[in-house]
Order: structure tokens, then sequence, then C-alpha cells
């Protein structure tokens, strides 16, 4: 209603951070646990137009995801790293307990589901055992108009990751130089990042931006457009030419190296051409939680 007040009493927010905490509990399990529908869906049709050895793979894979899911057991050894994206409105009441909630909920998710611990010291190669650490969990914050906020996590695993790449490529390269270097760097990949992969290409900005927006694309469904028809085209062709090159579920061969393409931009500088590649896993966990300006939070059904 236009003009609402919310007055938040201290017990009210105290109360909205303890059940952050358990509500992001919540929502790093279901990551861990149960992929996202719109995942598995393009994991069965991949399954369905495969034969031969890259058939077993997928419906193995599927297999463990349905145990995973019956069992409540992490779909992947790996748990990944616990990467958090929200977008938080300039007028959402709660972004300090937000703020809070979010190592401490990767603390007690690490014990309670449990998840792998994965944040190592570089230097002295100590591993806390929480899964958290120096500008870890890391968020990306985004503010926007309005009072509510919505959290999307990705939790990514090592083996993909390694297979992310920037590449400076030079401004008259163009769209022809981002399809080239994609295509030859997920034929580099082979079987390294457990395809049959999703892949995040972020186009122009800065070195570190493009790379940002190629995990931003990860949060899209697999294989949902890009509203923009250019766009969208590059996504089709990219996902056409990967698939041509028949590295296969696994690295076994077969039809299906990648389940989509998913392009973002953004204006970059006249001298400067940066590609940033991302690569996810089959295993392309995600989790999704909206929280109401009057403390209300909901864990959204897949990713
Ligand atoms: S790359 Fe993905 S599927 Fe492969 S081991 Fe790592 S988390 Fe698991």
């Amino acid at each position: 209603m236009k003009g609402k007040v919310f007055v938040h009493h201290p017990s009210h927010i105290t109360e909205v951070k303890d059940r952050l905490i358990e509500e992001l509990i919540g929502a790093l399990r279901r990551a861990a646990t149960v992929l996202p529908g719109d995942v598995v869906a393009a994991l069965e049709r991949a399954r369905d137009r495969e034969e031969g050895p890259a058939r077993v793979q997928l419906e193995a894979i599927l297999e463990n995801v349905a145990l995973a899911r019956e069992k409540g057991v992490p779909i992947c050894q790996d748990t990944g790293t616990q990467t958090f994206f929200v977008r938080a409105g300039t007028k959402f009441p709660y972004l300090e307990e937000l703020r809070a909630a979010i190592p401490e909920a990767v603390r007690r998710a690490t014990e309670e589901v449990p998840l792998r611990p994965n944040t190592v010291d570089p230097f002295t190669r100590v591993n806390p055992g929480d899964n958290t650490g120096r500008f870890v969990p890391y968020v990306t914050w985004e503010l926007v108009p309005g009072d509510s906020a919505e959290i999307h996590l990705l939790p990514k695993g090592g083996g993909s990751e390694n297979c992310c790449k920037l590449v400076m490529l030079t401004p008259a390269a163009g769209i022809p130089g981002v399809v080239e270097a994609v295509v030859e760097h997920l034929a580099a990949c082979r079987g390294l990042p457990c395809p049959p992969t999703v892949v995040g290409v972020g186009i122009g900005g800065g070195a570190d931006l493009s790379l940002k927006l190629g995990k931003l694309a990860l949060l899209r469904p697999v294989g949902e457009r890009h509203p923009e028809p250019a766009v969208a085209a590059l996504e089709e062709e990219l996902e056409g030419m990967i698939n041509a090159l028949g590295v296969g579920p696994m690295g076994l061969g077969g039809r299906t190296t990648v389940l989509a393409v998913h392009v973002e931009y953004a204006h970059r500088h006249p001298a400067s051409f940066p590609l940033g590649i991302v690569v996810q896993c089959w295993a392309d966990r995600r989790a999704h939680v909206r929280i109401s300006p009057s403390g209300e939070i909901r864990v959204m059904g897949d990713g």
C-alpha cells in the first residue's frame, strides 16, 4: 500500500535474523541435494537423444540425482563453493541481518547438511572446516529500487570452476571472435568440467565484470533465452557448435556437450573486448530465496 510504513521492533528483527539463518540453511540443503527441475528435464532430453556410452552416463547421472533427492544427501561429493547473489531493494529493512545471516548459515549448513569443507587458505593451506574464510562466502550485492530482497545461491564445483577462462579479445574480433574463442575453449576442456555443462558467457564490461556476467547468466533456468533476439541467436549458435564437437557426457563422446549456453553482456571500453567464459557442470545446483519487507521469507521452488 502506498505510504505504508512498517515499524520493526528489535525483537522482530532478531526473529527475522534467526528465521533467515534457518531458511538459508534450508536453501543450502536444497541446493546440495535437489537438482532444479529445469536441469533434470534438460538431462532427460539429452538422455533421450543419446545412445551407447553417452546414454549410459546420463542414465547414471539421473539415477544419482533421483537417489540424492530421495535420501536427502548431496548430489556430488564436491558440494562446491557457496556463492551468493543478492538483489536488495534500497528500502529493504533487513540488510544488516541478511549480511550477518549468510556466513552463519553457511557455517551451520556445513555441519548440518553436511557440506564438504571447501575453503583453503592459499598461503597456509589451512582449511577452517566450515566453508568460510577471507572473502568467502562471497556475496555479489546489487542495489535495486524497492523494499524486498532476492537471494540466489550457486554452489560452484571446483572441477568446472577450473575450466572458467578470461579472454581479452581485440575489438576487431567482434562477435565472430567470441564464437571462435568459446568453441575452442570448450573443445580444449573436453571431459574435465563434468559435461554436459551449462556455459555462461559474459561479453564486455571489464575483465572482472565479464566473468561476473557469465556467472550471473547461470542463474537463469537452463535454456531460457536472453530476451534480446541477437543475444538469443548467439546462444543458439554456440550450443549447436559446441554440441557438434562430440565431446559428449563426461567426455566419452556423444551429441550433448552442453545443456545450454547463456549469454549476458555489458558495454565495453572502445579499446578492449573482454570475454568471460564460465563453465558449470551437469550438477547445476541453484536455490532462490525471497524476503518481503515485512520479513516473510520464501524459498522458491527450483533455483
Ligand atoms: S565438476 Fe561438478 S559434477 Fe564434477 S565433481 Fe565437481 S561438482 Fe561434481
